[in-house]
């Protein structure tokens, strides 16, 4: 029988009435001939009293006992949940995460799954049971009880879909559906009807808070059809999908992440090994690092920066500044009170001036942009967190995404679509799954490299809003295709903006970028005509921080240099010296157990 995974979260199994009209739901599904597997969450804000009473007692409590914690408020309402549905007159189990079969590593608190076993769930389900089952939680293999982080109990379901091959995977939640924003930031943020894999990963580890990103990582993998659907009618929700409405505009939606924090290492040593060091360092802590940005060496020193969630900055900081004295850095800077704010869509792919858009807004509303870094599918702006929610409607209202039909905003359309014949991913994902030793193992699809591109780099320039505008309205009014692009954190009250070109359109650009250059006296343009490009493709490479350890370590070990990176969920782009680029493609080929070309 067609098997349905039907996900509550905490305010839809809130108190008992709610409880009972999840329970209803289950029920129905059953009664139209599924085979029905519901998981629930902890109940209202539980998980987060549960935090309380924990640092009420100690200030670092050990991530071991936190587990057994937390998890209980998913035993809770499982219970609750199985006798709902007894009252209503059908037969139901519930479980834990170990009951289950769960198995997740030993990282308390942000475990991942290893693999699930459906036995029990089968038979359960064979004889007649609706089995509810705790989401969030697992074993390790010691049996000590672990949770999945934060909003984990989405990543269960799909997960479970995925093992149990499910037909859908309803996660009801307490809005209608994915926003283009979180409606209860922007009011006049739209329900979107269907989104894609890609979009949705983006959106939500960007900040999107109504799926936990790794769910979507589960559902592009295994290609689960998600549903997100309101919990309290029986609105239609949001279809997650391979792709994406075709009616979008090129902006699908507006992300955010108040609390980060951004991290300068500065005056160190311009040479192989210093992003391999710090990957690596943040990979074991488990630590995602965004907005990674690299300034162009001066008389041989670099300074690094990246952005961390600022509750992260902590352990962030510990192995940072032990890194920071292995590579002899000068100076660790730290800046807090920032806010991260990116917009997401497939169609930035083959739409110029969609930065020039976004940049320009925000000037319009007098926000100063500190740190720029794009991905094939998002670009992300870091801003002083006072003007967090102000940015997130502006630039929500400059791409109409407010507007019930979307017509599409007066940026370029350029005809070639620069991804055509790239392979669509669906079957090449499926091949590479198979290979996986866990379910929530590394997938990286494939490395390419492109010796196609120039770099132009203007310096010195104001640190003031206007300036990034400024430099992406002269580019896109020519036309041109803007691929990586990155703006530093300003050094005494100086910008450094670097973008990649296709290298036929340098010369262009250089001559749109004259008058920029004559505004702002004192700037200066370098441009690299010859760069090599590394596109590391796959799913979940940020969050799964080990992906940027191994790319790093293998450049380092060749001793190939790092000039440029941007990171995504989606792809890790790299930018290297050109010579280098075949020898790159090659080892980090093999490095990935990829064929070589
Ligand atoms: P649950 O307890 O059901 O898992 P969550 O609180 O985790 O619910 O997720 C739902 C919330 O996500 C919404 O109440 C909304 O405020 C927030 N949210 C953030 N971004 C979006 C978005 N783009 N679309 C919809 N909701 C969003
Ligand atoms: N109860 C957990 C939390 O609040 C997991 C979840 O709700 O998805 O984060
Ligand atoms: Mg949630």
């Amino acid at each position: 029988m067609a098997v349905i995974v039907q996900k509550f979260g905490g305010t839809s199994v809130a108190n008992a009435e709610k409880i009972r009209a999840a329970a209803q739901r289950a029920v129905d599904a059953k009664r139209r001939g599924f085979d029905v597997v519901v998981v629930v969450s902890a109940r209202g804000h539980k998980t987060d009293e549960l935090i309380d009473l924990a640092h009420g007692i100690t200030k670092n409590p050990r991530p071991r006992e936190m587990d057994m914690l937390l998890s209980t408020g998913e035993q809770e309402s499982v219970a609750l949940m199985a006798m709902a549905v007894h009252e209503l007159g059908e037969d139901a189990i519930s479980l834990t995460g170990a009951q289950i079969g769960v198995l997740t590593d030993t990282t308390h608190t942000k475990a991942r799954i290893v693999s699930i076993s459906t036995q029990r769930m089968q038979e359960l389900l064979k004889a007649g049971n609706i089995v509810i089952a705790a989401g969030f939680q697992g074993v390790d293999s010691s049996m000590n009880i672990t949770t999945l982080g934060r909003g984990g109990s989405d990543t269960t379901a799909t997960a479970l879909a995925a093992v149990l091959n499910a037909e859908l995977c309803e996660i009801y939640t307490d809005v209608e559906g994915v926003f283009t924003t979180d409606p209860r930031v922007v009011p006049s943020a739209r329900k979107v009807e269907r989104i894609s894999y890609d979009e949705m990963l983006e959106m939500a580890s960007l900040g999107a808070g109504v799926m936990h990103s790794r769910s979507i990582e589960f559902a592009k993998k295994y290609q689960v059809q998600l549903r997100v659907r309101p919990a309290y009618s029986d609105g239609p929700g949001t279809l997650i999908a391979p792709e994406s409405d075709a009616a979008n505009s090129v902006v699908t939606g507006v992300a955010f992440v108040r609390n980060e924090a951004l991290v300068t290492l500065v005056g160190l040593p311009d040479q192989p090994g210093v992003m391999s060091s710090l990957f690596t360092s943040l990979s074991a802590a488990r630590i995602p690092v965004d907005m990674v940005v690299q300034n162009v060496a001066r008389e041989g020193f670099a300074n690094v920066s990246f952005t961390v969630a600022e509750d992260e900055l902590p352990a962030a900081m510990k192995v940072i500044n032990e890194t920071a004295k292995q590579l002899n850095a000068q100076n660790i800077e730290q800046t807090t009170g920032l806010s991260k704010v990116s917009v997401v869509g497939h169609g930035m792919q083959t739409h110029t001036g969609v930065a020039a858009r976004m940049f320009h807004v925000l000037a319009e509303a007098g926000i100063n942009i500190r740190v720029v870094t794009t991905s094939e599918i998002k670009i992300s702006v870091l801003i002083d967190r006072d003007q967090c929610s102000r940015a997130v409607e502006t630039v929500h209202k400059g791409f109409g995404l407010d507007q019930p039909t979307r017509p599409l905003p007066d940026v370029g359309y350029v005809a070639a679509d620069r991804h055509a014949g790239q392979s669509s991913g669906a079957e090449v994902v499926a091949d590479i799954v198979s290979r996986l030793d866990g379910m929530e193992s590394i997938l990286v699809s494939d490395v390419s490299a492109d010796k196609d591109q120039s770099r132009v780099t203007i310096s010195a320039l104001p640190d003031d809003p206007g300036v990034a505008e400024a430099v992406f309205t002269a580019i896109a009014e020519g036309g041109v295709l803007v691929d990586m692009i990155i703006q530093n954190a300003a050094r005494d009250g100086r910008a450094t903006i670097s973008l990649t070109v296709p290298s036929g359109d340098l010369d262009r650009s250089i001559l749109l970028l004259r008058e920029v250059l004559e505004r702002y006296t004192g700037s200066q343009l370098t441009t690299d005509r010859h760069i090599g490009k590394l596109s590391i493709a796959g799913i979940g490479l940020r969050s799964h921080t080990d992906v940027g350890r191994r790319v790093f370590r293998t450049l380092a070990e060749n001793r190939i240099n790092v000039e440029m990176i941007n990171t995504s969920e989606i792809k890790l782009s790299i930018v290297i010296n050109e010579n280098e680029c075949d020898k790159a493609l090659r080892l980090l080929r093999a490095e990935f157990g990829l064929a070589q070309e």
